[in-house]
């Protein structure tokens, strides 16, 4: 087993679930301590024992990612528990889908705190500690639906996403020199519960997704995790302000 992580601190927000939860094992079993953050505190617990029965090493801290004074609890939490803070993955994100016209307020304001505001605060208080402390790494969850192609009935969920794509890439920009390397991912429908429609079975999905995708199939969560891991890696060094697509050739 290579071991690209051992020694670092790893910060991710959504680890309850999906994508967050799989990039956490996969830190965890190549060395990394794992501190899993999200609102659901069930779910969190259920990584971290995840992560023990594997031999490996993971903390819990319940916050929301929209709350300045959670993100900045979040990151002072990590390092006095775990004495650093090395690579984050800003993770947590929800998707809303319907018209437009029938969008309310309060859930458009919703989601923009959650994928945007959430990924600018997170980096904001993450960027502050590792420009005092000898730089870092960051990677955003973005979104193909985002920046790479529009659908109907997704439009709040797709300008949040287009907008963590350009602050991921203008604050690689502004970061690099500090010695903080950012970039962000883009998934496509991967296996989690956010690419279910609401009643939709996997069956159903698993037919929708052959039309939907010219690979015909959903993508894995390790494949996505793996993806993460390479970009949080010395691996990908020169890799800067990039956001990387994962999504089966549907924008290619
Ligand atoms: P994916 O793995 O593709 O990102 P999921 O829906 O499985 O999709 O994961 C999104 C994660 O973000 C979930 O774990 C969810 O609980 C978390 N999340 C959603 N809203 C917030 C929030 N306000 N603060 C922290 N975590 C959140």
């Amino acid at each position: 087993m290579t071991a690209r992580f051992t020694g670092k601190v790893v910060l991710i927000s959504g680890g309850g679930s999906g994508i967050g939860r799989a990039g956490a094992l996969a830190f965890a079993r190549e060395g990394a301590t794992v501190v899993v953050a999200g609102r659901n505190a069930d779910s969190l617990r259920k990584t971290v024992e995840l992560i023990e029965a594997e031999g490996g090493r993971a903390d819990a801290v319940t916050a929301d990612v929209s709350s300045s004074q959670d993100v900045a609890r979040l990151v002072t939490t990590t390092v006095e528990r775990h004495g650093g803070l090395h690579i984050a993955f800003n993770n947590a994100g929800v998707l809303e889908a319907g018209p437009l016209a029938d969008m309310d307020e309060a859930a458009w304001d919703h989601l923009i705190a959650v994928n945007l505001t959430g990924v600018f605060l997170s980096m904001k208080h993450q960027i502050a500690h590792m420009r005092a402390n000898g730089g870092g790494v960051i990677v955003n969850t973005a979104s193909n639906l985002g920046a790479h192609m529009r659908l109907p009935f997704l439009g709040a969920y797709a300008a949040s996403k287009a907008a963590v794509s350009a602050l991921s890439r203008a604050a690689a920009r502004e970061c690099i020199g500090q010695g903080i390397r950012i970039n962000a991912i883009s998934p496509g429908p991967i296996d989690t519960a956010m690419s279910l429609r609401p009643g939709e079975s996997e069956d159903a999905r698993t037919e929708r997704m052959k039309e939907a995708l010219p690979i015909g199939r959903i993508g894995t969560l390790a494949e996505a995790a793996s993806a993460v891991l390479w970009l949080a890696s010395p691996e990908a060094g020169f890799t800067v302000g990039h956001d990387l697509v994962i999504d089966g050739g549907a924008t290619a």
